[in-house]
């Protein structure tokens, strides 16, 4: 059913390996999701894995005959490898015992229903992808309808973005848009706008969250652009107690979320 792979230089180890780079991603459309739960999760959300790698630690394990089922079925491959392969896959010294390889899915911005969920989130050129994929994690955990990623922002596909989404990554449809597909998008929403501010006078406590809300967050370094506050119907600030002078992007973003649904 599957083969033993122990050279790092067989040809999909490699094509795997590659896929920590972006242009490597950019152009196979593919993408790297670890750990047997989250394969499970996305096997049972209907992505089938393109590869399934798995290392002795796996084997027999009734999750893991799923998964190799549900690879095969869909015409994929299924390789057992060596720890060292994992190891060097995951970059990682403690390397999941299941790595696999899912097609990347972007959901247009016309195909987004408003009416489909009470809070949809955009992310305006973010940067980090551990805020990136903790978003995503939250929006799932929280029933938004979608993160959209507006201008230029990280690869919500990267390896490290998509350990921090935890799996939600299959769960959650992301977007891309420019500033002006999402200005023009934004113009028939049905709902708030609600932008996030330091310099904003409103509490978001305060604010209306007529629903269905459109929450947009700013950069960490330059935080929300005037364009893109311009597009808000309120800009609301988080109150901030201490000597802090900003909270992590993917914390305030989760208050919001909580504060919009
Ligand atoms: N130096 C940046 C600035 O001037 O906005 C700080 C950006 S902050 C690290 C990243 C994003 O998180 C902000 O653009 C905003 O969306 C959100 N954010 C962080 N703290 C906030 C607060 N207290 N109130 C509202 N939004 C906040």
């Amino acid at each position: 059913m599957s083969r033993l792979v122990t050279s790092l230089t067989n040809p999909t180890v490699k094509s795997v390996r590659g896929l920590h780079m972006r242009k490597e991603r950019e152009q196979s459309g593919l993408f790297v999701a670890e750990g047997l739960k989250i394969v499970t999760e996305a096997v049972e959300l209907g992505h089938a894995p393109r590869i399934l790698m798995y290392g002795k630690d796996a084997e027999g394990h009734a999750l893991l005959k799923r998964a190799i089922q549900a690879t095969l079925a869909a015409r994929g491959e299924v390789i057992e490898v060596t720890q060292d392969i994992l190891a060097k896959v995951s970059r990682r010294d403690n390397p999941q015992a299941v790595v696999a390889v899912f097609a990347q899915v972007f959901t247009p911005l016309t195909h987004l229903d408003p009416a489909a969920a009470p809070c949809f989130v955009a992310l305006h050129r973010v940067r980090d992808p551990g805020n990136l994929g903790t978003i995503v994690r939250t929006a799932d955990a929280a029933g938004c309808g979608a993160v959209i990623l507006v201008g230029d922002c990280c690869d919500p596909f990267s390896v490290e973005a998509v350990r921090a989404t935890m799996g939600s990554i299959f769960a959650v449809p992301i977007v891309k848009a420019t500033e002006a597909e999402f200005a023009g998008w934004r113009s028939s929403w049905p709902g708030s706008v609600v932008g996030t501010l330091l310099s904003a006078d409103v509490d978001h406590r305060q604010a209306s969250y007529a629903k269905p809300a459109l929450i947009l967050m700013g950069n960490e370094q330059q935080g929300l652009t005037p364009d893109m506050a311009a597009l808000c119907d309120v800009n609301v600030k988080i109150p901030m107690r201490g000597r802090a002078d900003s909270l992590n992007l993917s914390v305030a973003t989760g208050i919001m979320i909580y504060a919009a649904t």
